[in-house]
């Protein structure tokens, strides 16, 4: 079992926040839009979700 991030780039302002929140180091920031480099090390515990301000990332169980 797993969890799947699916960022909207569309959305994504770059801030940041995501990666800040993120307790598995999941996110990076390239070219100002959120990047999952990390994603096998994701709790799905949504720190990041709530962290959005934009609303521009879910995470679903696999
Ligand atoms: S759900 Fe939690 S562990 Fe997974 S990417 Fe978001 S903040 Fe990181």
């Amino acid at each position: 079992m797993g969890w799947v991030i699916k960022i909207d780039t569309g959305k994504c302002t770059g801030d940041g926040n995501c990666k800040d929140a993120c307790p598995s180091d999941v996110y990076e920031i390239k070219d100002k839009v959120a990047v999952v480099v990390n994603g096998d090390e994701c709790l799905g515990c949504e720190s990041c979700v709530s962290a959005c301000e934009v609303g521009a990332i879910e995470v679903n169980e696999e």
